[in-house]
């Protein structure tokens, strides 16, 4: 008796024990999107925000009162329009006072720029926000201890250092492997994109990897190489909405990524994608050679074979620089 009551006290305890962090979470879905606007710009609001709403998407916008924000309300944001993007379920997320380029030399003036865009918040009834967003691409992990502090759960970057600023492409997050303040933007959306810069931006959302989409503005205002234009916008969305990818603002990312978790070398993924980069590029350029090199026996033989030996040897050229081709691309 005394034993069965031992046993029924143990399973008790087991069934009561609350779940470790990790068991809480959800499964992360294939075409899992997060989308994020960078820079307060006035289109968030007046174009942005409604085409979301449509979709009942999320989203987070990051909000700073650098640049001409506090005098340019034709390009920028008031704090009432940032208020409405709250009210209507959106995200509000701190990109820094001054869109200040947080660097080891001015760590000291991180807290204060942090402070300042919680205080507007607290001031137009918006929660402290807890995502973050690195101005300017500049990244550094001794803001790590600060942002923590602060209560930022997940920091967003660009898509560099692994690939160039320009052309606007990134690698999806890869929970476990980057550090959730180190977030990178698997697309960093330009004027000259095409549907397909942003669909294999957005396809990369699947085996456990997250797409997270950075944009400005929807016209952007004072910054034209960031620019994306309304209709490009809309057909993004829309893909979106027809390829069913549930799409989500960062503070939702806690619902599938254990915060707690440490990543001991934040740089080691970094690494191991501009080593893999490298890698790809030199197999591309072995395989351009080759079939360069397939070109020239083709021409020769062209000049010098005798027709039936040309056939034979372009029946078998066809198919390899075909396939030489596809992968060269
Ligand atoms: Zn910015």
């Amino acid at each position: 008796m005394k034993q069965r009551a031992v046993v029924s006290l143990v399973l008790t305890l087991i069934t009561c024990a609350p779940l470790a962090a990790s068991e809480k979470l959800e499964p992360i879905p294939n075409r899992l999107v997060v989308l994020t606007f960078d820079d307060s710009v006035k289109s968030h609001f007046t174009v942005a925000g409604p085409i979301l709403k449509k979709y009942g998407f999320g989203a987070t916008f990051f909000i700073t009162e650098g640049f001409t924000f506090k005098t340019n309300k034709k390009d920028y944001m008031t704090w009432e329009e940032i208020r409405q993007l709250h009210d209507d379920g959106f995200e509000i997320g701190n990109h820094t006072r001054d869109h200040m380029g947080v660097n080891p030399s001015n760590l000291d003036k991180l807290k204060e720029q942090l402070q300042a865009i919680d205080d507007q918040c607290k001031k137009h009834g918006i929660p402290k926000p807890t995502s973050f967003a690195w101005p300017g691409n500049s990244i550094t992990d001794k803001a790590f201890p600060i942002l923590q502090e602060h209560g930022i759960n997940f920091a967003r970057r660009g898509g560099s250092p692994e690939h160039d600023y320009d052309p606007g492409r990134g690698y999806a997050y890869q929970p476990g492997e980057d550090h959730p303040l180190l977030i990178p933007s698997a697309g960093d959306a330009r004027p000259k994109w095409k549907m397909k810069d942003f669909v294999d931006a957005v396809l990369q959302a699947k085996q456990g990897r997250v797409a997270v989409l950075q944009f400005h503005g929807v016209p952007e205002g004072e910054h034209p190489w960031v620019h994306t234009p309304q209709e490009q916008f809309e057909k993004y969305m829309r893909y979106l909405y027809l390829n069913k990818c549930k799409v989500i603002a960062v503070r939702d990312l806690a619902k599938y990524v254990d915060t707690t978790q440490t990543i001991d070398n934040p740089w080691a993924i970094v690494r191991k994608r501009q080593q893999e980069f490298q890698d790809q590029l030199a197999i591309a350029n072995k395989l351009r050679h080759a079939n360069q090199h397939a070109e020239e026996i083709e021409r020769q033989c062209e000049e010098t074979c005798r027709p039936q030996r040309r056939r034979r040897l372009f029946e078998i050229f066809k198919p390899l620089r075909q396939r030489l081709f596809r992968r060269c691309r």
